[in-house]
């Protein structure tokens, strides 16, 4: 350490002395004094750690010198933490992106009916547990179970936190310590951390590999079976798909073979299209895993079906009871609040007319061109009636997808609000997207060579004008900012 160092760290206001300086009274005001307190402290850790650093050879090129030392800098610095803590860490992002199932996102936005029913059972009591009519304990599964049941044509149903939780019940409850046949083509990773095999050797049940990756035939099946096979599971390729040469054995097959052979067959859907609806464009619907006689079928409640996040289990009423009864059920057992959302969600699907506009997901992906044409038309003269200026903006034809791993190859034709720079501009179109990230709305778009594209498939029409305002902060920012040297180290 220098003498230069020693002095400055020397030098260092204490937080006593800060907390009584006149600058810091706005602060206290604000922010309660404990508060504002532990933000000095924690700005002043920071800058004696960078005092420590700057010494060292390749010290940061920003960090403070002796004469920034003032109580003044130090205040503002508190107030920029201060200013981060009192921001959530979880809350609304707007999705440009042209991926409607967006799991980073958040996946599927809620129905307003959902939304109202997930505040009224939230704010007070319920009936969660309890069975109104006789007056005793009830049953917190029973409020969607009868709904699932009429909107599948299953005969019995379950409710459990997620699909991944889904699938680990399904193991554990019918197969564990015994053998469960995949076929080598259904091994699926989804998103990252669902990864079937892992899944499988954590729920203690074995897996045994069937066919080939490209194709299985029903023999393959049939020369696997063995005295300790329990299950057949089938997987729906969610998030790719296996082209050119390639062979599985559908469904009804599989049940067939198992029926002889005294198995279960299993059918995790992941998405889960719950109408046989054009929507949908040919993902295997819930309906149909049921008739080819699936002994249950498992889905997530926010890809397709829209909801909020759980996994669903429909099929006969033997097996699910099975997983009812299996104590795993209630580590992965639902609150209170997405009960309220998935029953909510689900009697939109009792009007086959209404859920296409009352489900945002769905609504999303049955959005026409020109219906994003509008959209994207109104949200550019959104953003020219507040800014634009430097900026070249253009409806240009874009294509969506509609992610959560399900149609993984479908190309949804849309709109997006393209954002150029002219040669002449003092920024970047990096520094543009990193600037909509940090916006009042945080608004995540798509960048794209030298261009941002905001595709408004997955835009709400009511957050149009929140978004051309985050739109017009972000380029007044970058713009303003222009190119600096903590951009480019960013
Ligand atoms: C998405 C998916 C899962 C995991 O579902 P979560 O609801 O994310 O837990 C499991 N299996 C398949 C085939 C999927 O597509």
């Amino acid at each position: 350490m220098d003498e230069q160092t020693r002095k400055a760290l020397r030098g260092l206001p204490s937080v006593e002395e800060l907390v009584s300086h006149p600058g810091a009274q706005k602060l206290l005001e604000e922010y309660p004094r404990a508060l504002v307190v532990q933000a000095l402290r924690e700005t002043l850790q920071m800058v004696r750690k960078s005092l420590l650093t700057a010494t060292e050879p390749g010290r940061s090129a920003d960090a403070p010198g002796v004469g920034d030392l003032a109580p003044e800098g130090f205040l503002s610095q508190a107030a920029l933490v201060l200013e981060a803590w009192s921001r959530p860490g979880l809350r609304s992002v707007a999705n440009l992106s042209g991926v409607i199932i967006h799991t980073n996102l958040g996946r599927s936005a809620l129905s307003a009916r959902a939304l109202d029913r997930v505040a009224q059972v939230a704010r007070g009591y319920s009936n969660l547990e309890y069975d109104l009519e006789a007056g005793t304990r009830g049953h917190r599964e029973t409020h969607v179970e009868t709904l699932l049941t009429r909107v599948t044509g299953a005969e019995a149903a379950f409710a459990v936190n997620n699909n991944a939780g889904a699938v680990l019940l399904i193991l554990m409850a019918l197969a564990a310590g015994r053998e469960v046949l995949v076929s080598r083509g259904q091994l699926v990773e989804i998103g990252g951390s669902f990864r079937l095999p892992d899944i499988m050797r954590a729920s203690g049940a074995r897996l045994v590999e069937v066919g080939t990756t490209n194709r299985t035939r029903i023999g393959d099946y049939e020369a696997a079976i063995g005295a300790e096979s329990a299950l057949v599971l089938r997987v729906h390729t969610s998030n790719y798909r296996i082209l050119g040469f390639t062979e599985e054995v559908d469904l009804a097959a599989l049940v067939e073979l198992a029926r002889g052979r005294n198995l279960l067959v299993a059918d995790d859907l992941g998405s889960g299209a719950l109408a046989d609806s054009a929507i949908f464009r040919g993902e295997p619907t819930v309906g149909s895993s049921l008739s080819a006689g699936a002994d249950v079928v498992c889905f997530s409640g926010d890809k397709l079906l829209g909801g909020p996040q759980a996994g669903v289990l429909v099929g006969r009423a033997e097996v699910i009871d099975r997983l009812r009864k299996h104590p795993v059920a209630r580590a992965l057992r639902l609150d209170k609040m997405t009960l309220a959302a998935l029953e909510a969600t689900l009697e939109a699907y009792q009007d086959s007319e209404r859920v296409g506009r009352e489900v945002p997901t769905l609504l999303f992906l049955s959005r026409t061109a020109e219906e994003t044409a509008t959209l994207a038309m109104d949200l550019q003269a959104a953003i020219e009636r507040r800014c634009g200026d430097g900026f070249i903006l253009e409806v240009e034809e874009s294509s969506a997808r509609a992610g959560g791993g399900s149609m993984p190859l479908l190309e949804l034709p849309s709109h997006a609000v393209r954002i150029r720079l002219p040669e002449s501009s003092t920024t970047s179109v990096p520094s543009l997207d990193t600037e909509l990230r940090r916006a009042p709305l945080p608004v995540v778009a798509r960048v794209a060579q030298d261009s941002l594209h905001l595709d408004v498939i997955a835009l709400d029409g009511t957050d149009l004008e929140a978004v051309a305002e985050s739109v017009a902060w972000a380029m007044a920012r970058a713009v303003g900012r222009g190119l600096t040297a903590s951009d480019s180290g960013r």
